[in-house]
């Protein structure tokens, strides 16, 4: 069992959840609770589903931290990243992200949903098998009650980014306030607020889009490179048009062996000292991502 609390010096929320600490690290001897053969995946697969997550710190059956905890596998294939599939399949795992986020909204007790993906041991991935994760809160978190008003002034999106890469619905960028050495942005040109407005077009472009930040990532630190995939729309309940739909790609790492920590600096007050300067990194991903377009 889970609740929830919510600090009032800040306004951030904390999840306890102590029934996470059961949760198991993969060891090398125990079997992939994710490949064909496990309790949970029987059968061969190759495409998105969603599976509860078995550990979840949030849950419709808990009194005081609903919500929604679940596992998005891509294959069955043990070593297979998302983008390591062909754009085709990209785009149909977009498309289950959507009938997923229109399905989870129908939930009233439901705030936000937030659709992300975490990869690598150093970043504290428990299982090694490549697969997303969709949490929905009962609440709408800080941090996009504080990009949602940030909007409401102006869209950064729209006006302020280093543009690397763009196709013609969508855009690759980083941030002149990129906090992470490896930081791009990938946003719609059109200015909409969540996954479940795009078009087809836009859905082929997204796919593209992904395909060629991951291969600067992995052209940039190898193949097995930790990173965070975030993906943030506005919240349910809002039907305005003021939250701009983007999704960030971030990695811990400066080279190959070095890894950016979260000191006391960034943990205690949230400043980042970011090493990498956003316009050498944008001039290099330029010419990183040259090499990969068709
Ligand atoms: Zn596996
Ligand atoms: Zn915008």
């Amino acid at each position: 069992m889970s609740r929830i609390v919510k600090n009032p010096l800040d306004e951030n929320h904390v999840i306890i959840s102590t029934y996470r600490k059961k949760r198991p690290f993969q060891q090398k001897e125990l079997r992939c609770p994710f490949c064909v053969g496990s309790d949970e995946v029987t059968e061969s697969f190759n495409k998105a589903i969603s599976l509860p997550n078995k550990y979840p710190s949030l849950s419709m059956d808990y009194e005081h931290a609903k919500g929604i905890c679940e596992v998005i596998l891509y294959s069955d294939n043990h070593t297979k990243t998302l983008t390591d599939h062909s754009s085709e399949f990209i785009e149909s795992v977009i498309r289950h992200w959507i009938s997923r986020i229109k399905e989870i909204e129908k939930n009233t007790d439901l705030e936000y949903i937030f659709i992300f993906e975490n990869y690598g041991k150093k970043i504290g991935v428990s299982l090694e098998h490549p697969h997303g994760q969709i949490y929905s809160f009962p609440f709408i978190p800080k941090t996009i009650l504080e990009k949602y008003r940030s909007f409401e002034d102006t869209c950064v999106y729209c006006d302020e980014t280093i543009l690397i890469h763009e196709n013609s619905t969508f855009n690759i960028s980083t941030v002149e306030f990129a906090k992470w050495p490896f930081e791009l942005h990938i946003y719609p040109k059109n200015h909409i607020h969540s996954l479940a407005q795009l078009n087809e077009r836009e859905i082929k472009d997204l796919a593209l889009c992904l395909q060629l930040a991951f291969q600067s990532l992995y052209s940039k630190f190898g193949k097995n490179t930790p990173y965070i995939l975030g993906i943030y729309q506005t919240y349910i309940k809002d039907h305005s048009d003021i939250f701009h739909l983007h999704i960030e790609l971030i990695s811990p790492m400066i080279t190959k062996d070095r890894f950016k920590f979260r000191a006391g600096i960034e943990t205690s007050l949230g400043i980042f000292i970011n090493s990498v300067d956003p316009l050498e990194f944008s001039e290099e991903m330029r010419n990183i991502i040259k090499r990969f377009e068709k």
